[in-house]
Parts: structure tokens; C-alpha cells; sequence
């Protein structure tokens, strides 16, 4: 991984025009310099001139980003300020250690997988096979990467039989790495990472993530194990999707883009387009249906306050479209439009677009 002062050159190319200001939602609660990628650079360009000291003040500055990319997709320069970020983290991190409560959230995850890998009934023996291989030419094994959380695997295996292929999980999976790698902690993302590498036989051609937190991170892995990593709506919207006759899902939902899935992946349309193939849903846009919900992960127990603000302003879009169901692909994003809705006194079931395909599948 890249170290802070490799990206000297980039945070020079910051023109100060402030239009990341516009698309910042830490900027947009808070008003404050710190918080947008523009105030960063400056602060960053003094610590590598040799100008400013790498201080606790500046790590809690360090602290106020969602890593959603938002100003990265608006910023004239192409300046990624997510990636710099981080990289200005694992300095902080090297220097005064990991910040307590998200090594404890660290912690804490790899203990979850821990006691699922030792409660895991799943099998370690066969792989999904394609019975039709759009589009792919190897050896048709694919493997499912679920995630700490896990609460589509279910479904996941649903949809995916239903449409023809065989669900295999390696056991002895870790955490994807994400929370270790935001929180500047390079040795344990590395050591989730190994883990993890290790657990793919090497003739799998395809290992598919829902999550889109995870699948994020498994395309920071090296380049022969990234390039396999597919997010399940980009791979089910290849396929011809099976849709049971008589089967009807009469739900107004609409679908809400997780920054992990819509800009560090690019997948956005898919899981729309997997929607609207379901009988009797009403799709229904929300406004800036990109907008990050608030949670980043840790984020939202660092920084709660700032985290709501930005939550709630999510959860506002959502309640104005009127819609029944709130879907979206990623387990954080479950949790911060949870807690924008509950912070406006509101409750709406929020799911996964794969677990709308397995309850019309249920009704077979
Ligand atoms: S949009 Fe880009 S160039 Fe403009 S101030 Fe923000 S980071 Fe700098
Ligand atoms: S990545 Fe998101 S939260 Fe961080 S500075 Fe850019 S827009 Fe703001």
C-alpha cells in the first residue's frame, strides 16, 4: 500500500476550487474546512513539507470522512481523497496506534467469523457450478465470500439454486479486512487478507460477494485474486434470472446505492434492473439515491453525532419516495438508513434486493 508521501503530487493538484464542498456530506452537516477533502489536502501538504507535525488534533481531522468517494467523482482534479485518507490514517495509526474503538470493532468482527467458522455446518466440498456460463470461459467454480454479517447469506443460497448453481463456502473465512483497513491498520488488513487468500482453491474462477463493503475489499486484494471477485448483481443481471409464474411481490421498494457498491464497484443499475424484472413491484427513485447513508462503518460509534446528521438526511429521501421497502446490498448501509429512519421516528423494513427474489421464490 501506498504511504502518505507518494501522493504528494496529487494533493499538490488540489486547485482550492471547493466544489468537493458541495458533494461532502460531512461538509454538508458540519460546515467545517476539516471535514472536506479541500481542508484535508492543505493540512496533509503541510505534514509532508515538513510544515505541520502529524498531531492528535489533525487525527481526529483524519477521523471526519465517510470514505464515500463522493468528492472524488465531483473533484475537476480526479483527486481520490478516500485512498489518500487512508493512507494519512495508517501513518497516524503507525504513529500514536489504532484508535481504541475501532481496533475493539476490529476485534470484535474477526470474533463473529470466529464463531461462525466454528459453528459452520456449511460445506467445504463442492462448488457452485454455472449450468449456463455467460460470458466465462474457466472452470466454472465459484465460491461465496458472506461477510461478518451475513444477513442475505441465506437468501443468497435461495437465489442462487434457484437459478442453477451450487453454493460453496470455504470454510474458515475472516473478516474482508474493510474496518481494518479504514481505520489505518495495515498489518491486521493484511493478515485478514492472507487468511482469506488461502481459503480460495486456486481454480476458482469466480468468488461472489454481496456485501458490498466486502466486495470493496476483496478488489483491494492483489490483482489475480481481485480480478474474481464479482458482486452477485452484476453477476445474476448477465444471467437470464428466474422469475416463477404466478409469483407476485406487490411492494413499492426503492433501492438505495451503497458508496462501496455504486462508486468503488460501479454496480448501480444491476440490482435495479433485478428489481424491476420482479412482478409487482413499484420502483420508486429517491434523491441522490448515492448519498452515503452515515454509518462507514466504524464511523457512526466514533463520530455518532455527525454520523445521525447525515443518516437522518438520507433517511428524509427515503421517506418521501413513500415507499413500502428500502432495498440495498451492503450490511453497514442496513445499519445507517436504520438509524437515519429511527432518528425521525420512522420504521421500514430494509433488506437486500437478492432477499425480495427469495421471498417471491417462497411463495413457490
Ligand atoms: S474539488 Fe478537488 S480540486 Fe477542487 S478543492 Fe476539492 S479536492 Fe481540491
Ligand atoms: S470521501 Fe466522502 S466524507 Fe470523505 S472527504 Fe470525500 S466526500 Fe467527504
Amino acid at each position: 500500500m501506498k504511504k502518505l508521501r507518494d501522493y504528494s503530487e496529487e494533493i499538490y493538484k488540489c486547485t482550492k476550487c471547493g466544489l468537493c464542498q458541495a458533494v461532502c456530506p460531512i461538509f454538508l452537516e458540519t460546515g467545517l474546512e476539516t471535514s472536506v477533502s479541500r481542508g484535508k489536502f492543505t493540512i496533509l501538504n503541510g505534514i509532508i513539507n515538513g510544515h505541520l507535525k502529524l498531531n492528535k488534533k489533525i487525527g481526529k481531522y483524519l477521523e471526519m470522512c465517510l470514505g464515500c468517494r463522493a468528492c472524488f467523482d465531483f473533484c475537476p482534479a480526479g483527486i481520490n481523497a478516500e485512498e489518500i485518507i487512508y493512507a494519512a490514517r495508517a501513518e497516524y495509526a503507525e504513529k500514536y496506534g489504532v484508535n481504541p474503538i475501532k481496533k475493539l470493532a476490529i476485534v470484535t468482527l474477526n470474533l463473529i467469523q470466529g464463531l461462525r467458522r466454528s459453528g459452520s455446518k456449511r460445506s467445504s466440498h463442492s462448488f457452485m457450478r454455472f449450468r449456463v456460463k455467460p460470458g466465462m470461459t474457466g472452470s466454472g467454480k465459484i465460491a461465496y465470500f458472506p461477510g461478518c454479517f451475513d444477513t442475505s447469506a441465506k437468501a443468497v443460497k435461495t437465489v442462487l439454486e434457484k437459478n442453477g448453481y451450487d453454493v460453496y463456502i470455504p470454510k474458515g473465512f475472516s473478516c474482508c479486512g474493510m474496518a481494518a483497513r479504514s481505520a489505518g491498520d495495515i498489518n491486521t488488513f493484511n493478515k485478514l487478507m492472507q487468511n482469506n487468500i488461502s481459503k480460495i482453491p486456486e481454480d476458482t474462477e469466480f468468488i461472489l460477494t454481496e456485501c458490498a463493503s466486502c466486495g470493496s475489499a476483496w478488489q483491494d486484494y492483489p490483482e489475480n485474486i481481485a480480478k474474481k471477485a464479482i458482486n452477485i448483481y452484476k453477476f445474476l443481471d448477465k444471467t437470464d434470472i428466474y422469475i416463477p409464474e404466478n409469483a407476485k411481490y406487490n411492494k413499492t421498494v426503492t433501492w438505495h446505492d451503497p458508496c462501496h457498491l455504486a462508486r468503488f464497484q460501479k454496480v448501480s443499475g444491476e440490482p435495479r434492473n433485478i428489481l424491476k424484472k420482479i412482478p409487482g413491484i413499484k420502483f420508486v427513485e429517491m434523491e441522490e439515491p448515492g448519498k452515503c447513508c452515515g454509518a462507514a462503518g466504524t464511523f457512526c460509534i466514533t463520530n455518532s453525532k455527525v454520523s445521525l446528521a447525515v443518516s437522518k438526511s438520507k433517511a428524509k429521501n427515503i421517506i418521501s419516495t413513500k415507499a413500502d421497502i428500502v432495498a440495498t446490498g451492503c450490511s453497514g448501509c442496513k445499519i445507517g438508513i436504520a438509524q437515519g429512519l429511527a432518528g425521525l421516528g420512522k420504521i421500514k423494513p430494509i433488506v437486500s434486493s437478492i432477499e425480495i427474489l427469495a421471498e417471491l421464490y417462497s411463495q413457490e
